[in-house]
């Protein structure tokens, strides 16, 4: 039986590798269409301890798969990795994480977001929360069971390194059509070393807007698009209000769980044209009672009703990206009690559990496959938003906790 002194010990003379590996994952850029390096890098840490590694492919066609969301582009030379290990009788588990990372603004960037520091025990890096820090957890705990001379690991443990979980969820789908899943699955997603249970639905969609354009020396005549644009976030920041009205009990806890978020606006070419087109992209959580069909219509609705006093331009507005469902896993499930025990066994108290106001891959194990799925990984600071940091203690916090929860897991 390894001590839970022994494991401590083993995580910390590991970090530094662990540390290492983190740096170099952050270093390539994973942002959509471009996971291929940090892919083959993940592969190559995972041969190193031992796994089966092969690419998954993610077809084109997963776009007709009804939990699919929208591609944005070809998903031709873009792979999922997975590393298995020989299975025996009992039951298994698998890891799943994100390689994907989302899109930076340098300007607001202190430094290169792509080149990773360490400062003051925070390891700083587009990506290093959300979530290559989890990675790094993972293959910390593996590392410090391997050091140990535990079987732990070598055995009915699989872990999934996909694409695409912040667009549209597709890269897991794939793995999961192609027959990757597991008795339960830990996705190491930044939870501040809580415990995540659930998510929101989520849908995306895009508007265009073809008000025409025009001099400005005609702009007191024409229809303002900026102001019709003004409109519509005013409208939006309406549709949140009211899907936040009736918050089924899931969410209870959450203050505004479905948040309606204008996430880019192209309005117009340069200072001396009325603009021609408005481009919007918004980002719409809402309970699973209405169904992303249901918010294309109302969105239809709004976007109608105000251009009808601009003019009534022509417009397209259609789905792309997230058509997430929401999900939740009990939070008496027992795999919630083995990684909330495994927490306090190393580290004194219980993790909270929570349900947040976003979405994780774990919705389609949950939902489609009723397999049981929970986050669980480190601190993290500013994830999605400029100088995004992880803390490296929790890494190791959380690498102990993973590596007392496959003892318990795969012994029993
Ligand atoms: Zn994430």
């Amino acid at each position: 039986m390894i001590t839970n002194k022994e494991l401590l010990t083993a995580i910390s003379a590991e970090a530094p590798q662990a540390f290492e590996f983190l740096m170099g994952l952050v270093s390539r850029a994973s942002l959509r269409g471009e996971e291929g390096p940090a892919q083959e890098f993940v592969q190559a840490a995972l041969e190193d301890l031992g796994f089966t590694t092969q690419r998954i492919a993610v077809p084109d066609s997963i776009s007709q798969d009804p939990l699919a969301g929208v591609p944005f582009a070809t998903y031709e030379g873009r792979f999922d990795v997975l590393g298995t290990t020989p299975h025996s009788s009992g039951r298994t588990l698998l890891i799943n994480g994100h390689i994907d990372v989302v899109p930076v603004n340098e300007l607001t960037w202190s430094s290169d977001p792509f080149a990773p520091f360490i400062r003051e025990g925070w390891l700083f890096g587009r990506g290093s929360g959300d979530m290559k820090g989890g990675f790094a957890m993972a293959l910390l705990a593996l590392r410090a069971l391997r050091r140990l001379g535990s079987e732990i690991g070598q055995r009915n443990l699989s872990f999934l390194s996909v694409i695409e979980e912040e667009y549209t969820g597709n890269g897991t789908l794939a793995a999961i059509r192609a027959g990757v899943t597991a008795d339960a699955v830990i996705l190491p997603e930044p939870t501040n070393l809580n415990i995540l249970l659930g998510g929101i639905a989520i849908t995306w969609t895009k508007i265009v807007i073809r008000f025409g354009g025009g001099h400005a020396e005609s702009s007191d005549r024409l229809a303002s698009p900026a102001q019709a644009v003004a409109r519509l976030i005013d409208g939006f920041s309406e549709l949140e209000v009211e899907l936040n009205q009736n918050v089924p009990t899931t969410y209870d806890e959450i203050a505004n769980p479905f948040n309606v978020n204008v996430g880019v606006i192209n309005l117009g070419e340069w200072p001396s044209s009325v603009p021609a087109v408005a481009e919007l992209e918004v980002r719409i959580g809402h309970p699973d009672s209405i169904s992303d069909e249901e918010i294309l219509a109302r969105v239809r609705q709004l976007v109608g009703a105000v251009l009808t006093t601009a003019g009534n331009p022509q417009f397209e507005l259609h789905l792309h990206g997230f058509k997430a469902q929401g999900y939740v896993l009990a939070g008496d499930h027992p795999l919630v009690h083995s990684v909330a025990s495994a927490h306090e066994a190393v580290h004194g108290f219980r993790p909270e559990s929570e349900i947040m106001g976003s979405t994780t891959d774990a919705r389609y194990y949950v939902n489609q496959l009723g397999v049981p799925a929970l986050c669980y990984g480190p601190i993290v600071k500013n994830m999605h938003g400029s100088d995004e940091c992880v803390e490296l203690r929790s890494i190791e916090i959380g690498a102990a906790t993973l590596a007392r929860f496959m003892i318990d897991y795969f012994e029993h």
